[in-house]
């Protein structure tokens, strides 16, 4: 069970749960914080689904930093 870490202290920057050894994560100089990469995904997929451009400004933030500008697109086409 992963323990419950802020950002600022490692944790993820969507779950706050700590980030193991064995799961892939990314680090976000946007906000200088660790992911789980598998919580950027969800977010980003349900950010997409939302359809709305400033659902959630910060996951944009960082879906632009890991997947570029059309990061809509890019998802579109690689469905998770
Ligand atoms: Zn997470």
């Amino acid at each position: 069970m992963n323990k419950k870490l802020s950002p600022s202290d490692g944790g993820c920057w969507f779950c706050n749960r700590e980030i193991l050894d064995n799961e892939s994560c990314g680090f976000t100089l946007e906000f200088d914080a660790w992911l789980h990469i598998e919580c950027l995904e969800k977010e980003v997929a349900s950010l997409i689904k939302a359809n709305n451009e400033w659902n959630d400004c910060e996951t944009e933030i960082i879906a632009k930093e890991f997947y570029g500008e059309n990061f809509r697109e890019t998802f579109k086409y690689n469905p998770l």
